[in-house]
């Protein structure tokens, strides 16, 4: 079963729930099945807000923690 994060349209409450297939979510605090869905990704910690390039250039100090060539 997948887990999704939601935005409630109505009232901007943000929450996540688990969803089978076909089942109806609606918001827990105001009701509304006005929902924006985004994928809830565990592997992506969302502090991270910019991605780190995936190849950087050879020429310039190591991008970051996550750097391709460390
Ligand atoms: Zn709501």
């Amino acid at each position: 079963m997948p887990l999704y994060e939601y935005t409630c349209r109505e009232c901007e409450h943000s929450f996540e729930a688990l969803v089978s297939e076909g089942e109806e979510v609606e918001c827990p605090e105001c009701h509304s099945d006005r929902l924006e869905r985004h994928w809830s990704l565990p592997a992506r910690p969302r502090t991270t807000s910019q991605p780190l390039p995936l190849n950087c250039p050879p020429d310039l100090p190591p991008c970051g923690p996550g750097c391709c060539r460390l």
